[in-house]
This record gives structure tokens, C-alpha cells and sequence, in this order.
């Protein structure tokens, strides 16, 4: 008889809209074929543990027949788009985001039909309509970017040598942490709030190995500007100079952060104007970056609210007087309300009327769960964590089911040391694949062995810096004692509303470990 192997069923959601029907399908399948929990990625995905092989089919068809999809959710190839979640419905930019995160999905969607061959015995999906414009685009070969003869037009039959990561947002709204991913396109409009065109980023990418000097985390470039018109080729001519110059031999060097590393900039925008057959203009100006998670109640602009709830590790859950899953079913049931997963792991119930305000808020509180992200600790809003120990492969340690308990300590730490009104980007994961965007955190926590991490300082809030290495090894015991001293040289000497992440870039690693080793533990 063959073994019970389980599965990690995993869902693509451009900008993370969930619609009813898929919000219910998922929450049933968790029930009868997972772990009784749905996971919020930090890609604006669902992701379900502990399928069974034979339960697979079942699952994936049920999640492709509720308009859902977990095609290109995993492999080398474009994974799911983010965009920034919160439903703004009188900022056009934002709609603008989304409808173009949805169409960077579909230009990059794999073409082949084996997926439905497999999971729906060969029948076509009733999927959403695909904008005719990027069907178009998908089979122009804009000067050589796509196989003619291939299934797959864009991908060939070799694919992409690793994954792809692609974000679209708005000016000023770093809430996909993109310059963490391979590609981002900015919406740029003019004063009708009508699209112009985007600004690009390429290169970011934060995956890397212990021990391993070549593979790094890497901050996405700015490398101009496209209009419009042209922006599908300009997307096709970036993937396919990935495609086909991205290193093929070498997986851990095969992101194209390390392309972009090793050709620079210039030589990288060359060859995407040779692939787009023109020159990519001057990026255009943007105001600076904010990191927002769009928590608690919000206007959504036209006469309805939006709800953002804070969901620890994105893992959504029924246990003991905490009961967010049921919760949630019974809202998106019984008031039809779409969501959007964020790319903190939270997620925003929609369309939400004020009228149905306070019952919804009711029914949150009977089941345990607090909307109002003030009323919850600061740490773990702002915090995130891998799945890590037990269901990943990779994990060297754990992540998930420790970081509360790391949370509290701090928490205790930062209130014995009179900084309780203080909170900070904590991220952990349990490997150094980065999952939950360590690097970018104020302080990042990367497994490196059983109990032990290597410790990031450095980043700031708005996720826009990459944090550096400070301790190698720093065995989970030692926690409080290799903080304290960091601490308590912040509370001495950080400027006015300087952030810890602000503050560790700036006085330095060699100031904070010779601060450290004068340090007397009070
Ligand atoms: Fe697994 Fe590593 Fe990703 Fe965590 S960071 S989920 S341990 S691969």
C-alpha cells in the first residue's frame, strides 16, 4: 500500500483578492483535507498544509472551480503579483495596481494545458476573462522574446532558470516590500489619474546560504521608465533576458539579482532595450517609501469600510477562545465580503457597509479575536514568521511556533529596560531562504542550526534598506543578554524618533559591539 504523503497546497492570488466563493471553498478544504488552519503567505497567497496525495485532485479541482488558482504558484517560473491590499476606491492609482498586477499574471501564466489535464481531467476551467490586449501581448514576439514553436511562448520548454517575482504598486506605498522582488512596476498617472506608464525596479531577491559569500540578499535597482503602451513588452523583455541569460548551472546563483550583480545596471537596461527594441526612459520622481499594513477600520472611499485584521504568522486558526477561522466564515458568509491577504500575512475583509459595522465587531470579539491593532502588541503586529519546523523541508530550526514566545521576551526585555512604549520589524525564519523577509527586518532572525539564528540589525521600517549580519550564531538562550546591552546604547543615545533600525545603521556595527563589550548587565 503506498505510504500517506501529504502536500503544501499553495494559491495565486494577484494582489491577494480572495473572493467569497474561494474564501469558502478554502476554509471547507482546510476542514476535510488539511490541518484545519489556512495560512496567509507573505506573498498574498493561501497556503494548506497536510494534504493527502489522494486528496490532492479533490482540492485542487474544488480550488480551480471557485475561481481560484494554484498555477505558478510554486516553480521556476512568475509567481503570484502583489500589489498594496488596501481597497482605496477613490485613489484610481490603487485600482490601477491591481488591474495590472492581474494582468502581469496573466501575460506570465504558463500556458500549457497540462495543469487542467491533470487536476480537472482535461476540462477548461471557467476562469475570470483575460484582458484581450494582454492575450495580444503574450503572443507578439516583441523582437525575439517568444518560442513560436513552443506551448509555452514566453517560457519555452526550459522555463525560467528560478523563480520570478513580480510586484506592481503605487508611489509611495511600500506596503509589497518591493525591493525584495525580481521585478516591480510603479504606476505613474497624470492629472486625469489616468496610467502613463510605470517605473521599474529589477534585481531584488533575498534568498541566500549560510557560510556561502556568493549568494546574498540583494535590494531590486531602479531602471527606468516605460509608458504604457509599451509595458507588456517591457515586462516580457526583462523575463526573457532572465530566461535567457540567467545562470542555468548554478540554482543558487540562478535568481536574477545575481545577473544584475554580476552584469551592473547598464549592461542589464541594454539588453532589455535590445529585447523591447527601444530605450527605457529616465525613471520618473517618486516621493519616498512607507511601509503601511492598513490594520483596523478605514473609509474605503465610497460610503463603504474596510476591516484590516492582524493575523499572527498568517496562520488562521480556531483554538481555545481564539476562534478567527469560524469567525471569518461566518462573516464572508453571512455579508458576502471579498478579502485581500496582505503581504504582512494579514488580510482586509472588503465592501464592508457601515451599517454592518458594529455586527461585525461583535462577532469578532464572541470569537476571541481583536480588530483594533492598538489594543495588540506593537511587536507582533509589525512582526512575520516562516512556517519553518514542522511542515518545511529546508527548516533548520524553528520559526512559527517560536516567534511568540521570542515576541513575549522582548516585550518583557524592552519593558524591564523602560522602552515598553517601543516596537520595531521583528522577521524570523528557520532557514536562510528568507521566506518571511528577514533581511529587511530591524531585527531578522535566520536559522542557522537547532535553537540558534544569525541576527540582522539594520533595516529600517519602511523597508527600504537591507539590514547586515551581527551575530553568526546567537543560541536562543542568549537572547536577552546579547539585546540588553543594544538597547540600552539605543535608549542612550538614538536621536528624536529614531527607529532601532535607523539607529543600529547609523552608529554602526563596530560602535554597538564595543558599547557591548563595556556593557555592565543591570
Ligand atoms: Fe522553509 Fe526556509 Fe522558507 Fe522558512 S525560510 S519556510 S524554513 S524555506
Amino acid at each position: 500500500q503506498e505510504k500517506d504523503y501529504q502536500f503544501m497546497v499553495r494559491t495565486k492570488n494577484p494582489g491577494g483578492f480572495v473572493p467569497v466563493q474561494l474564501y469558502l471553498t478554502l476554509d471547507k478544504l482546510a476542514e476535510e483535507y488539511g490541518n484545519q488552519t489556512l495560512r496567509v503567505t507573505t506573498r498574498q497567497g493561501f497556503q494548506m498544509h497536510g494534504i493527502l496525495k489522494r486528496n490532492l485532485k479533490s482540492a485542487i479541482a474544488a480550488i480551480i472551480k471557485s475561481m481560484g488558482s494554484t498555477l505558478g504558484a510554486c516553480g521556476d517560473i512568475n509567481r503570484n503579483v502583489m500589489a498594496p491590499p488596501a481597497p482605496f476606491k477613490n485613489q484610481p492609482d490603487y485600482q490601477h495596481a491591481w488591474q495590472y498586477a492581474e494582468y502581469v499574471a496573466q501575460l506570465l501564466s504558463p500556458q500549457t494545458g497540462a495543469y487542467y489535464e491533470i487536476w480537472l481531467d482535461g476540462e477548461k476551467a471557467i476562469s475570470a476573462e483575460e484582458n484581450p490586449e494582454v492575450v495580444a501581448a503574450r503572443q507578439k514576439n516583441s523582437t525575439g522574446t517568444i518560442f513560436h514553436d513552443s506551448e509555452e511562448p514566453l517560457y519555452g520548454t526550459h522555463y525560467m532558470p528560478r523563480k520570478f517575482k513580480c510586484s506592481v504598486t503605487v508611489p509611495g506605498d511600500n506596503s509589497v516590500d518591493l525591493f525584495s522582488q525580481d521585478l516591480t512596476l510603479v504606476v505613474i498617472s497624470n492629472d486625469q489619474q489616468e496610467v502613463e506608464g510605470f517605473n521599474i525596479y529589477a534585481g531584488g531577491g533575498l534568498g541566500r546560504t549560510h557560510g556561502k559569500e556568493e549568494t546574498f540578499a540583494r535590494l531590486a535597482d531602479s531602471i527606468g521608465y516605460v509608458a504604457k503602451a509599451d509595458v507588456y513588452d517591457a515586462v516580457k523583455a526583462i523575463v526573457a533576458t532572465q530566461r535567457d541569460y540567467g545562470d542555468r548551472t548554478d540554482r543558487r546563483h540562478a535568481r536574477l539579482k545575481y545577473l544584475i550583480d554580476d552584469w551592473g545596471v547598464d549592461k542589464f537596461r541594454s539588453m532589455v532595450e535590445k529585447y523591447l527594441g527601444k530605450p527605457l526612459e529616465a525613471s520618473k520622481p517618486l516621493p519616498e517609501w512607507k511601509y503601511e499594513d492598513f490594520l483596523g477600520w478605514h473609509e474605503q472611499g465610497d460610503g463603504k469600510l474596510f476591516l484590516g485584521i492582524s493575523v499572527e504568522n498568517g496562520r488562521i486558526k480556531d483554538e481555545g477562545s481564539f476562534r478567527l477561522r469560524t469567525a471569518l466564515r461566518e462573516i464572508v458568509q453571512q455579508y458576502n465580503l471579498s478579502m485581500r491577504l496582505t503581504p504582512h500575512q494579514n488580510l482586509i475583509l472588503c465592501d464592508i457597509a457601515p451599517e454592518q459595522k458594529q455586527a461585525i465587531a461583535d462577532l469578532l470579539a464572541t470569537h476571541g479575536v481583536e480588530p483594533d491593532p492598538n489594543a495588540i502588541s506593537q511587536l507582533v503586529r509589525y512582526s512575520m514568521a516562516c512556517p519553518a519546523l514542522p511542515t518545511c523541508g529546508l527548516a533548520t530550526t524553528e520559526s512559527e511556533r517560536i516567534v511568540p514566545s521570542v515576541l513575549q521576551r522582548i516585550e518583557m526585555l524592552l519593558n524591564r529596560l523602560g522602552l515598553g512604549q517601543e516596537h520595531f520589524v521583528v522577521r524570523m525564519t528557520g532557514c536562510p531562504n528568507g521566506c518571511a523577509r528577514p533581511y529587511m527586518a530591524e531585527l531578522g532572525f535566520v536559522g542557522n542550526g537547532p535553537n540558534t539564528y544569525q541576527l540582522w540589525l539594520g533595516a529600517d521600517a519602511n523597508q527600504t534598506r537591507l539590514a547586515q549580519v551581527y551575530i553568526e550564531k546567537l543560541p536562543l538562550d542568549n537572547l536577552e543578554a546579547e539585546l540588553e546591552p543594544l538597547l540600552v546604547y539605543f535608549k542612550q543615545s538614538r536621536q528624536p524618533n529614531e527607529s532601532f533600525g535607523d539607529f543600529c545603521d547609523r552608529i554602526g556595527f563596530d560602535s554597538l559591539r564595543e558599547f557591548t563589550s563595556k556593557y555592565e548587565f543591570q
